[in-house]
């Protein structure tokens, strides 16, 4: 199977993408954190990325093009989940030929749905694990221990980009560019619309109830 989770920043991409990995043995494919990865270690792929990140702005298409394209072929990888790629018009005609040349297609694309202002409030109380990529909330979702992953322990760390200005940026960026991906796969016949909103369960039992 393979999918592409689309939905603005905070609607809980990263948080299902893990479980439908998990759960349906599919190769879980994130751009940030591909790009974040690179950015830590300052390989040529970060260095063009950072500022851009940095800002809430997205990473010209040519980049983010190359980074799933060589990782699709590099790893052969034909079962997978997108999590945030493509997130332009321009990135979702470029997967269509890369898919294209690999004799693969896409069964569905998730639109997880929520409001803004429900994801400021989300994000702005995020914090993660570096290590195992678990995700809390401040207040109504905080670790056992404060500070410190429930999982194994590591210290939690907030992304540099979930500052309420930067986290606006983001928003805006999404509605102005990756909105008009809807459309797009709406006239294909492969979208599937689930709430993002309640408890991660339930919105994944929604998103198989969906495929
Ligand atoms: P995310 O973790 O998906 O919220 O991505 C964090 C940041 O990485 C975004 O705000 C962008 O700067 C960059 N990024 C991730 N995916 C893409 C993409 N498909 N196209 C352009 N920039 C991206």
């Amino acid at each position: 199977m393979r999918l592409i989770l689309v939905g603005p920043p905070g609607s809980g991409k990263g948080t299902q993408a893990k479980l439908l990995s998990e759960r349906l043995r599919l190769a879980h494919i994130s751009t940030g954190d591909i790009l974040r990865e690179a950015k830590r270690l300052g390989t040529p792929t970060g260095k063009k990325a950072a500022a851009y990140m940095d800002a809430g702005q997205l990473v010209p298409d040519d980049v983010v093009n190359d980074v799933i394209a060589d990782k699709l072929r590099a790893e052969r990888l034909e079962r997978f989940i997108m999590d945030g790629y493509p997130r332009t018009p321009a990135q979702a005609a470029a997967f269509d030929r890369l898919l294209a040349q690999l004799g693969l297609d896409v069964q569905a694309v998730v639109l997880l749905q929520v409001p803004d202002e429900v994801i400021v409030e989300r994000l702005k109380w995020r914090w993660s694990c570096p290590q195992c990529g678990a995700v809390y909330h401040a207040r109504t979702r905080p670790p056992k221990v404060e500070g410190r992953c429930d999982v194994d322990g590591t210290t939690l760390v907030q992304r540099a980009d979930d500052r309420e200005e930067t986290i606006r940026q983001r928003l805006k960026v999404y509605h102005q560019q990756t909105a008009e991906l809807v459309p797009y796969y709406r006239g294909r016949g492969i979208l599937r619309e689930v709430q993002g909103e309640g408890d991660i369960e339930t919105i994944y039992a929604a998103i198989v109830a969906a495929l």
